[in-house]
């Protein structure tokens, strides 16, 4: 929603960029951009390391890849290394948003622009601009086919369904948006008691998942039906992404659930991977939501280029994203909402996943 489609460039930008493009006079040549990501655990990060260092290769620039393995203190050692190392520009997705106001101000010193990848980063204005998709629609997508799959959305008294709420990690920025964008849909129907939430838990920090673990997704609703369920069945469930998703589908299937007199609930997902489209396939997971991070790695090798040339990077939204330092300049991506009707099309056709990967 709030990206719009129009893109304008920005004409006043922080001091960093100035900072940029003295620094970018001549040093954009051939120039080492360090590149930050949180973790290999997920394949969506492996891709988006290699797309970013793919991007930045095919414009001239070459490109140190980090992965910090979930570990906070590790991301940002890791970051001190680059730095020391003397890249030019650095693209980060942070594991811990709030965890890089040092090593962030070390690169502003040695006038090194950081692009915030995905994750935006918090609490520092070092921080010169966010490339991510529109984080709020993503939850918003998930909440909608909830409420769609129920039959809720034609309106009349149809209901309760019992359905259970996870979200992501509390230490990543993007948490709150995507559980803050499905509640905006699925709270005026749990206010009028149409979608109950059996275990209480309906609170953000009630239900964030550390890490975006799946097994701790899959002990917590392991909890939740045997607290909550002896006489009751979950009708949905809210998953904020598809390696969450996976372990709630292992414990509801612990349960019987996917048996013939006890179908699986709804359950939503994030990130179109592998995985999870082929459980979308077997009818298990019923949607996940396909953010193209080719394209995210085009924006943010984009926005470095300008950066050492001297340029304003492209951006179409500066409003949304306060970092509690600074309102970050963003380009902002659109999220699709995927099931077992188009996942063809939009995942397989645009060759995100191969064809044979989902047999
Ligand atoms: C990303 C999601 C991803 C999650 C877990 C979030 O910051 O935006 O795409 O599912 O991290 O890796």
């Amino acid at each position: 929603a709030a990206a719009a489609s129009l893109a304008l460039t920005l004409t006043a930008c922080g001091q960093n960029s100035e900072g940029g493009s003295e620094e970018g006079k001549g040093s954009a040549e051939g120039a080492t951009i360090g590149i930050a990501m949180p973790t290999k655990s997920s394949e969506r990060w492996i891709a988006d390391g290699n797309n970013v260092k793919r991007e930045l290769e095919s414009k001239g620039y070459k490109a140190t890849l980090v992965y910090g393995e979930d570990d906070p203190d590790q991301q940002v050692s890791q970051i001190e290394n680059l730095i020391t190392q003397g890249v030019k520009a650095l693209i980060v997705a942070a594991i811990d948003n709030k965890s890089m106001n040092n090593v962030l101000q070390q690169a502003k010193d040695a006038g090194i622009p950081v692009i915030s990848y995905d994750r935006l980063i918090l609490g520092t204005e070092n921080v010169d601009y966010y490339a991510s998709f529109d984080n709020e629609k993503v939850g918003e997508l998930q909440g909608t086919y909830i409420v769609e799959k129920l039959g809720l959305k034609d309106g009349g008294e149809k209901g309760p369904f019992n359905i259970e709420l996870f979200a992501g990690s509390n230490d990543d920025n993007n948490t709150r948006y995507f559980f803050q964008g499905a509640m905006n849909v699925l709270k005026p129907y749990i206010d009028k008691k149409q979608l109950v939430v059996r275990s209480g838990q309906t609170s953000l920090n009630q239900v964030t998942t550390l890490r975006w673990d799946g097994g701790t997704a899959q002990k917590r609703m392991d909890d939740i039906l045997t607290s909550s369920y002896k006489n009751q069945r979950v009708d949905a469930v809210l998953s904020p992404y598809d390696g969450i998703s996976i372990g709630i589908l292992s414990a509801l299937k612990s349960d019987d659930y996917g048996s013939k007199n006890k179908p699986l609930p709804v359950v939503t997902g994030q990130d179109a991977e592998v995985a999870s489209v082929k459980s979308i396939i077997a009818a298990e997971q019923s949607m996940t939501v396909y953010k193209d991070t080719r394209r995210l790695a085009q924006v943010s090798a984009n926005m470095v280029d300008a950066l050492l040339k001297g340029k304003k990077p492209e951006v179409n939204d500066t409003k949304t994203y306060d970092n509690g330092a600074k309102v970050v300049p963003a380009y902002l991506l659109e999220p699709v909402a995927v099931d077992k009707a188009n996942y063809q099309k939009t995942v397989v056709d645009s060759g995100y996943i191969k064809e044979s990967d989902l047999n």
